[in-house]
Formats: structure tokens, sequence, C-alpha cells
């Protein structure tokens, strides 16, 4: 579903990346953990090319991302074709943000009208699915500020989910959130990977990772220095960087 290789990226004279490998197949979780700066969002951003990659492929569904192959040579896609390809990969960050001045509703049918080309009435018929499966049918046309951090995120979550993507990726998406709000989001997050939902999670929850992932990933200094099965990783890492890391977070 999800195939990255050799995966180089750089700042400036910085790199950020280094040969990074990581497959995740359909209606798998992965959880991607690792200490501050280590590359966890870089990788994110570049799977749906936010980033543009130094070397190295990404293909989800067997689609290079960014890049067309024609004669042996790499040429990048332009906007719209990297928009079509974007529209196919979600994303939920930290801060969730949604559209001050929209409705929840409003919301959630923006890009489904404005980027798939859904009539509206197909649009809201979509939207108001997703927000049943967040939990918040109820507040359809409440205003993001009018709802707490939680609901807020679980509305991003509903947005995302619009798009119906292939792939869902999230960065921190509790780590923002007064604690007891955390558990009402990663309950949602449970229950997309219980109904089959490919995902990529750059998450602190170590206690999410361990029930929910089916493969996690130590990421520290660009490079992925461990991975495997949460069992393995969480509870008998390899490295005594993994280690030290577990130690700090746990
Ligand atoms: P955190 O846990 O704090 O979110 P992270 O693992 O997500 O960290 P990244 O945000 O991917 O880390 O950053 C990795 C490194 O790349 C950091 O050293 C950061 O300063 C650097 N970096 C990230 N984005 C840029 C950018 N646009 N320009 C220059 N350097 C950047
Ligand atoms: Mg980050």
């Amino acid at each position: 579903m999800l195939r990255i290789t050799g995966l180089h990226k750089s700042f400036g004279a910085t790199p950020v990346l280094r040969d990074v490998d990581l497959a995740v197949r359909q209606g798998e979780v992965t959880c991607v953990i690792g200490p501050s700066g280590s590359g966890k969002s870089t990788l994110l951003r570049c799977i749906n090319h936010l980033e543009k990659v130094d070397a190295g492929s990404i293909e989800v569904d067997g689609v290079l991302i960014g890049y067309r192959e024609s004669a042996g040579k790499l040429h990048e896609l332009g906007d719209r074709a990297i928009a079509r390809q974007r529209a196919g990969i979600g994303m939920v960050f930290q801060g969730f943000n949604l559209f001050g001045h929209l409705t929840v509703l409003e919301n959630l049918i923006e890009a489904p009208v404005g980027v798939l080309g859904l009539s509206k009435k197909d649009a809201l018929v979509r939207a108001r699915e997703k927000l049943r499966r967040v939990g918040l049918a109820d507040r359809e046309d409440a205003y993001p500020r009018q709802l707490s951090g939680g609901q807020q995120q679980r509305i991003a979550i509903a947005r995302a989910l619009a798009m119906e993507p292939k792939l869902l990726l999230f960065d921190e998406p509790t780590s923002a959130l007064d604690p007891e709000l955390v558990g009402e989001v990663l309950a949602v997050m449970r229950d997309l990977a219980a109904a089959g939902q490919t995902m990529v999670v750059v998450t602190h929850e170590i206690g999410f990772a361990r029930e929910v992932a089916d493969t996690v990933v130590f990421l520290d200094g660009g490079e992925v220095l461990e991975t495997g099965p949460p069992g393995k990783v969480l509870d008998d890492p390899g490295q005594p960087r993994t280690r030290d890391f577990l130690q700090r977070v746990l």
C-alpha cells in the first residue's frame, strides 16, 4: 500500500532523513516514534509531497508520489497531478487546522466539493456519515470555536475521512490536547484502525502504539533504528537508543 525506499531528505546541508525504508500494508497501522527533531514530521510531509525528497521513492498503491517515470528518468508532476495524489492521502495535524469561519458541516464538504467535484448533496450525505463515525453528528452547525479541543480534532479527522483517503497520516494528533481530551481522539483512531483504515501515526502515546499498531518504527537522527511489531520494539528493543527513548517517554 505504502512503500518507501531509500528516502533521503536534507534541509540545506543538514540531513534530516537518511536512507529510510518503510512498508505499510493495506489495512495496517504503523506508529512512528522518536525524539524531537528525529524527522517524523518531515517523513509524513514527504509522503504527501509537501516536501520534495532528495533521493529514494515513495509509492502509494503502486503509484509513485510526486513524479512520473518515462524513459528511465523521473519528471516532477505538475500541481494538478500532485493535488490529485494528495486527495487520496489524508493528513491530521497536531493543531486542528479547521476553517474558523465555516461550520463543522461546511468544513467537511469543502474539499469533497472543491477537489473531488462531488455534488453538494452527495458531499452532505458523506459528511454526515463521517460525523457519525467520530460521534459528533449533533454538532454539524457548530463553529470550531464552540467545540472543545478534542471535539475539534475529531472534526479534523472526519474532514480527512470525507475525502475517503487510501492512506491517513497523523502527526501527533493528541499532543496539543488537554490530558482529559486525549482519550476521545484515540478512541476514534482505534475505531478507524479496527475498520481497516490504513494509517501512519506519529505519536508519543506509547499505550496506543502498543495496542493498535501492527508495526512500530523508531526514528532517531533521521534513521530508522528499529522496526517491528509493538511487542518487540516497545517491550524488547534491540537498540540502546530505543530503550533510552522509551524510558524517557513512559
Ligand atoms: P518533533 O517531535 O519536535 O515534532 P520531528 O521528529 O517531527 O520533531 P521534524 O520536524 O521532521 O522532526 O524535523 C527534523 C529536523 O529537520 C529538525 O532538525 C528540524 O529543525 C529540521 N527542519 C524541519 N523542517 C525544516 C525546514 N523547513 N527547514 C529547515 N529545517 C527544517
Ligand atoms: Mg514533528
